[in-house]
């Protein structure tokens, strides 16, 4: 038995229902992403688990159009996660480029060297088994159980949790950090139908990257207009804490992408001096290097040489 209920012409809930809390929203939703989906090379077949895990943890912080480059020549260059686990670390931090917080790079090389020892090279489907890889959270395992095998979890990303802020909590925005009140709302939404979750989850997800967007929301195209608490409510402004920032430039963040360039375009270690020229406050440019060293992204040889690491 499903928890689906067929929505009423005008996009509300039919009455007469006694199905779970988000019935109403399952198939208004599900209809548009089937109409409107983007075709990402990640959801085709051909991605495989691998692939769904790989777009997991480049698409947690960085957008789309910049995940996609970057995406293709990973997967052309490592196909499968033995090839990835078989390459130095160092290779992996170089290869995630420009795509931001690159301790992702390490986590998917570590991600990849576990899969390789413990399951003979195959991304598991039992959602345990994937936490239970280093570098791979509650997200991400729910994410690659859900889109690449099908399964029924909750995958609550920042798209998702804006979404059921609005139209279910009737609030503009969710908490700045995830919450066990809307892992329960996201538990509570879950079709019981394991494929249907799944397409639920994809779809849920898509509306809150191109309709249900932090900023200019197109409620006129949203499948679920009708029945949006917070535009029900006219939209009450945002009275939470004050949403994080995403400030970049003079951010020590900044400094470390700084660095990790100049070690990624060079071949073989490199002097000092060379990373010394692309920040030219001193205490700064040398708390970013210390920070890339104990982050294990940094190897720090003798005589002032770095270089990516090569364990
Ligand atoms: S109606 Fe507007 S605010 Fe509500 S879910 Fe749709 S796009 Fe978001």
């Amino acid at each position: 038995m499903t928890a689906l209920t067929k929505p009423q012409p005008d996009g509300t809930a039919d009455p007469s229902s006694e199905h779970a809390p988000g019935a109403s929203l399952h198939f208004p939703v599900i209809d548009w992403f089937d109409e409107h989906a983007r075709d990402l090379p990640w959801r085709r077949p051909e991605a495989g688990a691998w692939g769904v895990m790989v777009s997991e943890f480049m698409l947690q912080q960085t957008p789309v159009n910049r995940v996609l480059p970057v995406y293709e020549q990973w997967l052309a260059r490592w196909p499968r996660p033995a090839d990835l686990a078989a390459e130095a670390p160092g290779e992996a931090v170089r290869a995630w480029g420009r795509l931001g917080y690159p301790r992702r790079a390490l986590r998917l090389h570590g991600a990849a060297a576990a899969i390789t020892e413990r399951h003979g090279g195959d991304v598991p489907a039992d959602h345990a088994q994937l936490l239970a890889l280093p570098g791979i959270g509650e997200y991400t395992a729910a994410a690659v159980a859900s889109f690449a095998y099908g399964q029924r979890h909750a995958v609550l990303d920042t798209n998702v949790r804006r979404v059921f802020a609005r139209a279910v909590t009737g609030v503009q925005y969710p908490p700045n950090a995830t919450t066990a009140a809307e892992r329960r709302l996201a538990r509570a939404l879950l079709p019981e139908d394991e494929g249907t979750a799944a397409r639920w989850a994809a779809a849920s997800m898509e509306l809150g990257a191109l309709v249900c967007t932090a900023k200019n929301e197109s409620c006129h195209r949203c499948p679920i207009a009708a029945q949006c608490a917070w535009r029900l409510a006219d939209k009450p402004a945002h009275d939470g804490p004050p949403r994080r920032g995403q400030t970049y430039a003079g951010t020590d963040r900044q400094v470390r992408g700084r660095l990790l360039a100049v070690l990624r375009e060079t071949h073989g270690p490199v002097p000092q001096a060379a990373l010394d020229r692309v920040w030219q406050e001193p205490v700064q440019r040398a708390r970013a290097l210390d920070g890339l060293v104990a982050d294990g992204l940094v190897e720090p040889l003798p005589g002032g040489l770095y270089r990516l690491p090569l364990t």
